[in-house]
């Protein structure tokens, strides 16, 4: 069993991207600019935004955090995003999910400039990945797919099965898996929540991405010998033994799994920090295009 480890990739990521921010500002270029927009302080995001926060201080990046009441209307949002469209040292933003009941996603993620949608989430930017064309894939599954580059898994000709259909997670997954490319060329089986028998779809799976938010959900008996297993669920578990008082928990039994496969991400560590680079890809390159490198 060997681990594909996010948190080191990750660092990989980081170092070339910051490199190339260094060469940039040595010929006169301002910083990369991400801007967030969290909305009131549910516990997990704001544990994800200090992350984003501070991959950018550590790359080189400038960022902006701009932060709502949870009782913000949704006029009051959309200006601000319509604000950060029109704001020419802004080269990319996300306003971090979930979003309060009352404010509808959809009408967010379309209000983002396309152009600097790094997060990957607006109708062009999964069309264009539809397509093949250039443009922002979403974090998690472009991390994933860097990780599985990084290691160099071999993933052409083989069997691919997907927990959950997210469109953020699940759907992009199976597409990038699919595509034309390496990594990629699987054949891919997307399974949800209506699957029936899903152990009978991932025991004939080479790799298993599972993304459905259930802890330790997939266990051993799931699991053929020497597959590749891709862990992204992240749960809060209470822990009172632990200081902050709970433990991430991922959907992979990891030390049941773990010894069947012949690679596996741990949580965390895994996917986590490879979204992260991810984002930090994206932006750059958004920031590339609007300097016209
Ligand atoms: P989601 O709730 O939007 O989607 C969950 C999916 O799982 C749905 O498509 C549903 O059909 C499917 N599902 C639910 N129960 C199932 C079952 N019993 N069998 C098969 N499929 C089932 O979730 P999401 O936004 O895609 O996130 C999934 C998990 O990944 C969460 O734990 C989330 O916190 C985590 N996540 C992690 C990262 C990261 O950076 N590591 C990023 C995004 C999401």
């Amino acid at each position: 069993m060997n681990i594909l480890d996010g948190k080191k990739t990750a660092q990989f990521y980081k170092d070339t991207i910051a490199a190339e921010v260094a060469a940039l500002r040595a010929k006169g270029s301002r910083k990369p600019h991400l801007v967030a927009i969290l909305i009131g302080s549910n516990g997990a995001s704001e544990t994800y935004v200090a992350s984003k926060v501070k991959a950018c201080e550590q790359i080189g990046f400038e960022s902006t955090l701009i932060r709502f009441e949870t009782d913000v209307t949704e006029e009051t949002l959309l200006a601000e995003v319509h604000r950060l469209n029109e704001t020419a040292d802004v080269d990319g933003i996300l306003v971090q999910l979930p979003l309060p009941d009352h404010i509808r996603e959809d009408t967010v993620t379309l209000a983002i400039d396309a152009e600097k949608d790094v997060d990957g989430f607006h109708p062009e930017s999964l069309g264009r990945m539809l397509l093949g064309l250039p443009g922002y894939v979403p974090a998690t599954p472009k991390g994933i797919m860097m990780l599985l580059d990084y290691y160099n898994v071999d993933t052409a000709g083989k069997h691919a099965v997907v927990i959950g259909r997210s469109s953020i997670v699940g759907s992009p997954m199976s597409v990038l898996l699919s595509r034309n490319s390496k990594p990629g060329n699987c054949t891919v089986t997307l399974t949800h929540s209506r699957t029936v028998d899903l152990r009978y779809h991932t025991l004939q799976a080479d790799i298993i991405v599972a993304a459905l938010g259930k802890p330790l959900f997939l266990t051993a008996d799931m699991v053929k010998d020497g597959a590749v297993v891709i862990d992204v669920g992240i749960t809060r578990m209470k822990d009172e033994s632990l200081s902050k008082g709970y433990r991430i928990c991922g959907d992979v039994d990891f030390d049941a799994v773990a010894p069947k496969c012949s690679w596996i991400t741990p949580v965390p560590g895994g996917v986590g920090a490879m979204t992260i680079a991810a984002l930090m890809q994206n932006t750059l390159e958004a920031f590339k295009r609007r300097i016209k490198v």
